[in-house]
C-alpha cells in the first residue's frame, strides 16, 4: 500500500512516521518550501507523549522540551493562585507518560528527522496540494507545479484551511467567536525572577485570560492571551500586532502580566473560529486528519494532540484493512473523542472569561466551584488517559 499525504505539520508528519512503522510505504507532500512551525509553544499531554514514545522519538524530544511541574490556576487581577494539576513526576504516575511543553519548531525538527531516518525522499518541500481525482482503485494527488501522483490512499493533513476538506465537502462553514488570541516568546531571562518558575498558569479574567508555560527546559517562556474582541478577524499564526495594543487589550492585569509583555519584542495575534463537526471525515479513499478534520479552539490545549493521536490510530487501521475499510474504521473510532474535545474546548471560553470574575470575592467562589478537584478530573482524566496505541479500532 502506499499512502499519499497532505501536508507536513504536526499531524502529517506524525501519521508519516506513524505508517512506516506499521510498514506502509507514505510520502508527505508540504506546501512550505522548508520545514519551518511559527515560533510558538505547544503543550503535549500524556495523550501525546505516550505516541511520541510508541514512535521512539520521546527521549530525542524529552531533551528539547519541558517537564512542567503542574499548572495553576490565577485570579487575573490579585494574583491569587489555585491548584489545577499536579504534572512532572506526577503525570509519568498517573498517565504513564510525560506532559511535555514544546516549541513548535523544535517539535517538528525531531519529527521531520526521525521521518527522513525511516524514509530519506519521504518529504517532498514546496509541493503544494491543489486537488484529486478518484477512481475505484486509486487517488491521484495534483500539485499546483502540475504534477500527479498516485496512492492507494490520500490523508488530508493540511491543517484549518484544509484543500483537501474542501474539495471533499465543499466550502468552509467558519464562524469566528469574538475572540482573539495573542502569543508571543520571551528569553526566560527577561523575566522578574519570582515568574521563572517550571509551571504553566492560566490566568482567568472577565472577558479574557492568559496561559504561560516554560519551553526548552525553561529557557523561554510563552505567552497566549485570549480576548474578547471583535475587530480583528484573521485565522493567520503570521499576523503581526504591537506590544502597545497587547498592552491595552491587558490594561488593569495584575503587574506580572504587564511585566510579561513588555518583555514580547513582537506578538502575533490570531482570530479564534469554530467550525460546525463535519458529518463525515472520509470519502472513499481519501480522509482528513488533525485540524482539517476538527479543528477546535486552544482551551483544552488539544489541537495538536490529537493530530498526533489521529495520525497513529489511521496507521494501525491502514496496517490491518485495505483502504476503503480502513478509513472508515479509523473514523468511526476517532470521531466521537475528537467531538468530545471540540465542545470541551468550547465550554471552557465561559470558564476562562467570566463576569463573575470581575469581583475578587465574588471570582474565589468561581474559582472554587468550577476548579474543585472533582470538575478538573471530568474535565480531563478522559483525555489525558486514552491510548491511541492500544485503543480498540
Ligand atoms: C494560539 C494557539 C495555541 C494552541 N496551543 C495548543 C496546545 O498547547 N496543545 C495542542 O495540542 N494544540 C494547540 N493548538 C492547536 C494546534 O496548533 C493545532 O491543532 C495543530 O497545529 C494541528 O496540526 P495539523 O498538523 O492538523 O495542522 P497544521 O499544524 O496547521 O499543519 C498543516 C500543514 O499543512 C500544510 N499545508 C496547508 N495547505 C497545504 C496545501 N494546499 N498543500 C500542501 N501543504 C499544505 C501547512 O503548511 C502545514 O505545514 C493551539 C492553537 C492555537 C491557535
Amino acid at each position: 500500500m502506499r499512502v499519499l499525504i497532505a501536508g507536513g505539520g504536526i499531524g502529517g508528519l506524525t501519521a508519516a512516521l506513524a505508517l512506516l512503522k506499521h510498514g506502509i510505504d507514505v510520502d508527505v507532500y508540504e506546501q512550505a518550501s522548508e520545514l519551518k512551525e511559527v515560533g510558538a509553544g505547544v503543550q503535549l499531554a500524556a495523550n501525546g507523549s505516550r505516541v511520541l514514545y510508541a514512535l521512539g522519538i520521546g527521549e530525542e524530544l524529552k531533551t528539547l522540551s519541558c517537564e512542567a511541574q503542574g499548572k495553576e490556576i490565577r485570579h487575573w487581577q490579585t494574583g491569587e493562585t489555585w491548584k489545577l494539576f499536579d504534572l512532572g513526576p506526577v503525570s509519568i504516575e498517573r498517565y504513564g507518560a510525560p506532559y511535555f511543553t514544546v516549541y513548535r519548531p523544535d517539535l517538528l525538527e525531531v519529527l521531520a528527522r526521525a521521518l527522513r531516518r525511516a524514509k530519506p525522499d519521504a518529504l517532498h518541500l514546496g509541493a503544494r496540494c491543489r486537488g484529486f481525482v478518484r477512481d475505484d482503485d486509486s487517488v491521484t494527488l495534483q500539485l499546483e507545479n502540475g504534477a500527479s501522483l498516485q496512492g492507494d490512499a490520500l490523508i488530508g493533513a493540511d491543517g484549518v484551511h484544509s484543500r483537501i476538506r474542501q474539495s471533499l465537502f465543499g466550502a468552509d462553514l467558519a464562524e469566528f467567536t469574538g475572540v482573539i488570541a495573542w502569543r508571543g516568546i520571551v528569553p526566560m531571562a527577561r523575566l522578574p525572577a519570582h515568574m521563572a518558575r517550571r509551571v504553566g498558569s492560566n490566568w482567568v479574567g472577565p472577558g479574557g485570560h492568559v496561559v504561560h508555560y516554560p519551553l526548552r527546559a525553561g529557557r523561554l517562556m510563552n505567552f497566549v492571551g485570549a480576548l474578547e474582541r471583535a475587530d480583528w478577524r484573521v485565522e493567520s499564526w503570521s499576523a503581526r500586532g504591537t506590544q502597545e495594543e497587547l498592552a491595552a487589550d491587558f490594561r488593569g492585569w495584575h503587574a506580572d502580566i504587564q511585566a510579561f509583555i513588555r518583555a514580547i519584542d513582537t506578538p502575533y495575534r490570531w482570530a479564534l473560529v469554530v467550525r460546525p463537526p463535519l458529518e463525515r471525515w472520509s470519502v472513499g479513499r481519501v480522509t482528513l486528519l488533525g485540524d482539517a478534520a476538527h479543528s477546535m479552539l486552544p482551551f483544552l490545549a488539544q489541537g495538536a494532540v490529537m493530530a498526533i493521536e489521529d495520525g497513529y490510530v489511521l496507521a494501525r487501521c491502514l496496517a490491518s484493512d485495505e483502504a476503503e475499510t480502513a478509513l472508515r474504521r479509523y473514523e468511526a473510532a476517532r470521531r466521537e473523542r475528537t467531538r468530545r474535545t471540540v465542545e470541551g474546548s468550547a465550554a471552557n471560553i465561559h470558564r476562562f472569561h467570566n463576569r463573575a470574575l470581575a469581583d475578587p470575592e465574588e471570582g474565589r467562589r468561581f474559582i472554587d466551584r468550577e476548579w474543585a478537584s472533582q470538575r478538573i478530573a471530568e474535565r480531563y482524566e478522559w483525555l489525558f488517559r486514552y491510548d491511541a496505541t492500544t485503543v480498540e479500532i
